[in-house]
């Protein structure tokens, strides 16, 4: 497995991006370095390192048989201390278990999997951390450990792999409508209801609609944790991923095409029928659409991510790493929730006893 590690030009200390300052950091001589600077630096290190074409060859046979890469679990050597580490199939940048030095996994994001672009972190691991215990700090009933320093230190930062697509289409809505008008003449009232066909053309532009990329994670926690601003969207460098973790797609364009398709013709066919303006009861008799240009935009997105095992289950907590939006609901203690009813409970006890015995 070919990796990538990104050294300080300095000391020679492993460097990781730095949200805060949007610039690469060396936690040993403290020295910060631009993004662009680390990427020429390691360009052509990034070209040659990472082409493994045994690799890239097995992961296009088992993406065209669509059969994702599972749960295997993958073997590489840290280039830092030399330890075997194992990873997931789907891992793309990680820490090393034993010296915690960053490493990218190179040959995993190059190629056909080399995505278009990435939205870099821009929210650090304690600004993540904070949110997290506000949102805790608002709940009673927490399970002991949950909001303790071993529990939120866990809290990872990972890119998530996503299909975005946008299109420009043309589509021809035809609906019905009516319009209704009343009057009174002598002792009669009248009502005319008269039915009218509509039509509606236009060109559209309909932008970044997105699906996941990743089976492997809950399908509601990766889509709720948007919006993004795309705006902040670099072209890809691998070495953004340093100090963070990376995951990799399974799930391949020609999956998600039919879904981001369906999508989008309903957002078109909104936008016209959206334009029908002083009818009543509009309906949709017919919608056609003609696609005339595709583009797709293969996009890691930061996600900060913290995991508690409750009653036997895992709770994910997801948080946008640009935003600080998060996702995930609170566990409840029913322990602590029961011993406060059973104070409740006994306090009530108490005040009936002593109304007992005042109106005794
Ligand atoms: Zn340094
Ligand atoms: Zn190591």
């Amino acid at each position: 497995m070919a990796t990538m590690e990104y050294k300080c030009p300095n000391c020679g200390g492993p460097l990781s991006f730095n949200p805060d300052k949007q610039m690469f950091s060396c936690q040993y001589c403290l020295s910060d370095f631009q993004p662009q600077q680390i990427q020429a630096m390691y360009a052509q290190n990034e070209q040659s390192e990472t082409y493994d074409e045994k690799e890239i060859k097995a992961q296009e046979r088992r993406a065209a048989r669509g059969e994702g890469d599972g749960d295997d679990l993958v073997g590489y050597t840290c280039p830092s201390c030399g330890a075997e580490v194992v990873t997931t199939a789907t891992t793309a940048a990680t820490n090393c278990f034993y010296c915690q030095s960053p490493v990218v996994l190179g040959s995993r994001l190059s190629d056909a999997f080399k995505p278009d672009r990435v939205v870099p972190f821009a929210l650090s691991k304690d600004k993540a951390v904070e949110t997290f215990l506000k949102l805790c700090g608002k709940k009673k009933f927490l399970p002991a450990g949950f909001t303790s320093k071993k529990q939120v230190e866990k809290m990872q930062g990972v890119y998530f792999p996503y299909w975005y697509l946008d299109e420009q289409l043309s589509g021809a809505l035809t609906a019905r409508g009516k319009k209704e008008r009343s009057w009174t003449q002598g002792n009669r009232r009248y009502t005319e209801t008269t039915i009218f066909r509509l039509f509606r053309a236009g060109d559209m532009q309909i932008m970044n609609v997105f699906e996941r990329a990743l089976k492997s994670n809950s399908r509601e926690m990766l889509q709720s944790v948007h919006p993004f601003d795309l705006s902040k969207a670099q072209p890809f460098a691998m070495s953004y991923l340093s100090g963070f973790s990376a995951e990799k797609r399974d799930i391949e364009q020609a999956e998600a095409a039919p879904i981001l398709d369906e999508r989008i013709k309903g957002y078109a066919e909104q936008l016209l029928k959206d334009t029908i303006n002083g009818y009543q009861g509009v309906t949709t008799e017919s919608f056609n659409h003609k696609v005339f240009n595709k583009r797709w935009n293969y996009t890691l997105l930061p996600v900060w991510i913290v995991t508690y095992k409750f009653n036997g289950e895992i709770l994910p907590y997801a948080i946008n790493g640009q935003t600080g939006k998060i996702y995930g609901s609170l566990p409840v203690a029913m322990g602590k929730l029961v011993l406060w009813a059973a104070i409740i409970a006994i306090l009530v006890f108490i005040v009936c006893l002593l109304g007992g015995m005042l109106f005794a």
